[in-house]
């Protein structure tokens, strides 16, 4: 029966040969209609892939790619060997497709708090595998063609071609900073939106608004006035929006980070959008979460479980626990959403001074664990080269990280096409490391200055 099958595959493989020309076993028969989908058109590139690969490469200190390089919490750690070994063997096997049972059962426990409203865990929260996949399944449930994105620039580098698959098109409106008074260093506070310029970008195509506060990569907390404005044109132009709050307990200096779902008549047009890997420094696992109305969550669904269906169940129990003893702590001095905030204020003063010190002008986040700094003050060893198609702040960075074995990001991954010269001498560093991480870069630092002051 093999025998024969296998006969009459030669037999036709040889017809095939003759009829047409070639054969199909041989290594020539090479495909010639176009295999790349219109959507994917000009994405193809993505900045995280060539600066990890150059950062592992070169570097010695890297302050590029957000994670922390130190541990997560104990009772993280702790609650996923539990897990392993305590757990039920059924920790290993699937969960439920829209996320594990305690996991949305505490998330919706501690939404409820910090939205002020009742929700269902099993229709107003679901989990993803990270906030990637949250934007993701979004943006592929709610945008279509000829659909509009309001953008706010700088934003999260992944939002523009996210839009683009879902075949829709991204439009730009920018937060504009606005000069430190006299002797200050510059906040992301003073880096705002015109309510003017914002209105002018919504229009009848207008599906839906990305909003990042606080935002990667200037670390600004968006203020309740700031909210409002977007709210009430999300309100009158009906438009949704969609929420990306990973960096939500990351902000200092006695900030509040207020969710836009909490406004009025935001609720019932918002898809909130959170990360573990930033809420307990554990990027790695991968478990993020959409908190909103089943109204829209129902969609957001639709895709997941027609794309990913389900996320790691051990990571997702693990995490439960985590959040678990976030609620039984909550507001307490000892829980880990008051405690990593204070370390991360810490670490970015400390950063701020290094940069002040060799005249690298840090502007001061107020969330987030990034800080963007000009570096006009080093610019004389990487020469401009006119009418380079790259970024100058993309060959600076390249350039530090080959030269001086320091891995930063250039602010021009966050930004648009036409926008990506805006600003071509502001790098992006992430200060989520040990303190020896930190004082590594500053000797660094430090050493370059000095042989630019000698030479
Ligand atoms: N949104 C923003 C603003 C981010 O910086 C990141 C990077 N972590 C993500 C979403 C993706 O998060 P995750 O690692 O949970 O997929
Ligand atoms: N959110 C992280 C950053 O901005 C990681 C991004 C990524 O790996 N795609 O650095």
């Amino acid at each position: 029966m093999l025998r024969r099958a296998g006969s009459s595959l030669r037999h036709f493989l040889v017809e095939r040969k003759s009829s047409a020309g070639y054969s199909l076993c041989s290594r020539e028969a090479k495909m010639s209609r176009p295999v790349q989908a219109r959507r994917l058109e000009g994405i193809d590139k993505n900045v995280w892939v060539e600066f990890v690969k150059l950062a592992a490469t070169y570097s010695k200190v890297n302050l590029g790619q957000g994670f922390p390089d130190f541990p997560a919490p104990d009772f993280l750690q702790e609650a996923l060997k539990r897990a392993l070994s305590e757990g039920t063997h059924m920790l290993h096997q699937y969960t439920r497709a829209f996320g594990h049972p305690p996991l949305v059962k505490v998330l919706a426990q501690i939404f409820e708090k910090v939205l002020g409203r009742e929700l269902d865990p099993m229709t107003n929260v679901m989990v993803t595998v990270g906030a990637y996949q949250a934007l993701f399944c979004c943006f592929q449930a709610f945008v279509d063609e000829g659909d509009e994105v309001v953008v706010i620039e700088p934003f999260f580098d992944c939002y523009e071609p996210m839009v683009k698959m879902a075949g829709g098109t991204s439009v730009f409106v920018p937060l504009r900073p606005k000069a430190p008074k006299d002797g200050k260093l510059m906040s992301s506070a003073d880096w705002q939106l015109d309510p003017a310029e914002l209105a002018s970008k919504f229009s009848e195509r207008t599906k839906a608004i990305v909003l990042n506060s606080p935002n990667n990569p200037l670390g600004k907390v968006f203020s309740r006035g700031e909210l409002e404005l977007i709210a009430e044109l999300c309100v009158k132009h009906d438009v949704l929006c969609i929420s990306d709050e990973v960096y939500e307990w990351l902000v200092y200096d006695g900030k509040e980070h207020i969710r836009i779902a909490s406004l009025p008549g935001m609720w019932d047009r918002t898809v909130t959008i959170g990360s573990a890997g930033k809420t307990f420094s554990a990027t790695g696992w991968k478990v993020g979460w959409t908190v909103g109305p089943d109204r829209l969550l129902q969609h957001v669904r639709t895709v997941h479980q027609n794309s990913v269906y389900h996320c790691a169940t051990i990571a997702q129990e693990a995490v439960a626990q985590g959040f678990q003893r976030e609620l039984t702590l909550y507001g307490k001095p000892e829980s880990y959403f008051v405690q990593l905030p204070k370390t991360l204020q810490q670490k970015r003063d400390l950063l701020i001074q290094i940069l002040v010190a060799v005249g690298i002008k840090p502007i001061v986040p107020e969330g987030t664990y990034f800080l963007v700094a000009d570096i006009s003050e080093f610019k004389s060893d990487v020469p401009e080269v006119p009418n380079s198609d790259e970024p100058y702040d993309c060959r600076f960075t390249k350039w530090m990280m080959k030269n001086k074995g320091l891995a930063a990001i250039p602010l021009s991954t966050f930004y648009s096409e036409a926008h990506k010269n805006n600003y071509p001498n502001f790098i992006r560093f992430c200060f989520a490391k040990e303190e020896a991480t930190l004082k590594a870069a500053n000797d660094i630092l430090q050493k370059w200055k000095k042989e630019k002051t000698s030479s």
